[in-house]
């Protein structure tokens, strides 16, 4: 099948999906779907239109331990875990190319399941996907150990050993690229996961389980437990027998994991967490223009639903007004729309309470005496979709509420500032250090600013770059560790220091 190219096409292929009962929504352990024990099931609700999809399999306490268990006799029997590094790469590059394969079937559950748009559903989010677990694979059969600077008598051999059960719990945004940031460096380093989607997007993970034994990787060393976090996802935060706990999520979420950690067996726990990222724009801006696109694409992609989303944009008192105009004029290419028609570049929020979060932040703001100047509406009703206008409020103070809370919509709130002493101060004013956006024509200014702003990452004069090869995470209470590039596997690893006397 070739892969459709409007919007019609696109719903008769999620039509024969649905109706034919096709989607997968059962747990995945032992290499096998299978019902929760309880058999306890959710209805999977699309926001595009408000249409139950499938009821998916509500996992609990039970079905972690049997998971866990799973994982824990394939990691210690060596199938995976003592394979050898470059025969992991080749099942590695395999699974990221039948994700590939499978790009356009991914795309739709993605889409239908979280309400993104199906024009980058595929080519930002699968294709993200495979690319993690490729890169990943393609690396582990080049990264050496070390041995250490010793006396002549002895030899001091310093290797890494992957860190046995990895539980992964991952968000709704982007559902199948945080789920493949983590598997990709867990898996190539030989540890069996565990992976709890989102109870709000779990479809595309329990597909990947089927793709990843398609590929060669041995049953129990991929499980996939849909479920809330509540049930599933805290048995397996306070699980006696995992040993590492990666996370995406909210901070409120993360702060708990550290908590269900020291009540249990002190597992590591590596997060990546929420962000309030200041998009700092100086008078000297090499192109206002190019300014105004990235600081519309900040906010309006993802319907705003981005970790990284430039949602404080601080913008220097002399341009102020000329880069507000642009950036209105950008957000018409960010109506919302149908998220099955390729045109439509902003679809449907995840769902109900999402939605409602979104139009009460607009209303905070409105309360606070922040100017609405662009949006503010629930728009397209009639759909029985969850859609909100890209939204902007100028003349706002960062003490304001809309600029201290994460509220993981598409609503911009602009801070004017004076100099760069001021713009550095309102950046970092903020309990979270995930990342910033720079753009000034000075290279002094832009690598002072970039060094003194306490964020993961700093664009200059772009937004929102990156790719496998940096690391992606933030400081103070966006988290701890990162994704990506090889820092992600210091994550999945315990190092061991192995002495030799030689006399
Ligand atoms: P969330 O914290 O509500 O949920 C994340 C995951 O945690 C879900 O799978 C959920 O079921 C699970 N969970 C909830 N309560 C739990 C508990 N008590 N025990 C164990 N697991 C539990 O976050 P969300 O709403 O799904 O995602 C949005 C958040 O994710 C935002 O804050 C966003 O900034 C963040 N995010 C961060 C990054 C990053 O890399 N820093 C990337 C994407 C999203
Ligand atoms: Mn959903």
């Amino acid at each position: 099948m070739s892969t459709p190219t409007n919007r019609e096409q696109w719903q008769n292929l999620a039509d024969t999906l649905i109706t034919q009962g096709e989607i997968k929504a059962d747990a995945f352990i032992e290499g096998e779907y299978q019902a929760s024990l309880s058999g306890e099931r959710f209805d999977c609700v699309s926001p595009i239109d408000g249409r139950v999809l499938c009821q998916v399999a509500s996992c609990d306490l039970e079905d972690a331990n049997i998971a866990v268990k799973s994982a824990r006799a394939a990691f210690d029997s060596g199938v995976w875990s003592e394979l050898s590094p470059v025969k992991r790469k080749g099942i590695m590059i395999r699974f990221a190319d039948l994700l590939e394969a499978n790009k356009d079937e991914l795309a739709l559950l993605e889409t239908l399941d979280m309400g993104k748009p199906i024009r980058y559903s595929g080519a930002v989010d699968v294709v993200g996907a495979a690319r993690s677990i490729r890169w990943s694979g393609e690396a582990i059969d080049k990264i050496y150990d070390e041995i250490a600077p010793t006396a002549h008598n002895e030899i001091g051999m310093i290797t890494r050993e992957p860190v046995g059960v990895v539980a992964a719990i991952v968000p709704w945004n982007f559902p199948i690229l945080m789920a493949c940031w983590k598997l990709g460096p867990a898996l190539a380093t030989g540890n069996s996961v565990i992976l709890k989607p989102s109870e709000k997007s779990p479809l595309t993970a329990i597909r990947m389980a089927q793709i990843a034994i398609e590929a060669g990787i041995p049953k129990g060393v991929l499980n996939v437990l849909p479920g809330f976090g509540h049930t599933v996802g805290k048995a397996l935060a306070l699980h006696m027998d995992v040993d590492t706990l990666v996370f995406t999520g909210s901070t409120k979420i993360a702060k708990q994991l550290m908590i269900y950690a020291g009540e249990s067996n002190m597992k590591r726990v590596w997060l990546e967490a929420g962000g309030k990222s200041p998009n700092i724009v100086f008078n000297d801006a090499p192109d206002l223009q190019k300014a105004a696109e990235a600081a519309a694409a900040a906010i309006a992609f993802n319907q705003g639903e981005v970790c990284t989303a430039g949602s404080r944009l601080l913008v220097e008192a002399g341009v102020k007004d000329e880069l507000l105009g642009l950036i209105a004029k950008e957000m018409q290419a960010w109506k919302p729309g149908h998220p099955l028609d390729p045109a439509t570049t902003c679809g449907a929020v995840v769902d109900k309470q999402q939605l409602d979060n979104v139009l009460k932040y607009i209303r905070v703001g409105i309360a606070e005496g922040a100017e609405l100047v662009h949006g503010g509406n629930q728009v397209l009703t009639e759909s029985g979709g969850m859609y909100v206008e890209p939204t902007i409020f100028s003349n706002v103070e960062n003490k304001m509420t809309i600029a201290k809370e994460e509220i993981f919509g598409p609503v911009l709130s602009v801070i004017t500032f004076d100099g760069m002493d001021e713009a550095i101060s309102i950046g970092n004013d903020s309990i979270y250090g995930l990342a910033a956006g720079v753009w000034t024509s000075n290279i002094s200014k832009a690598h002072k600013t970039a060094k003194a702003l306490r964020s993961g990452m700093v664009w200059i004069n772009h937004y929102d770059g990156g790719d496998m090869t940096a690391p992606f995470g933030g400081y103070k209470q966006s988290g701890n560790g990162r994704d990506k590039s090889l820092h992600a596997f210091d994550k999945y690893t315990e190092i061991k220091a192995t002495w030799i006397a030689l006399d």
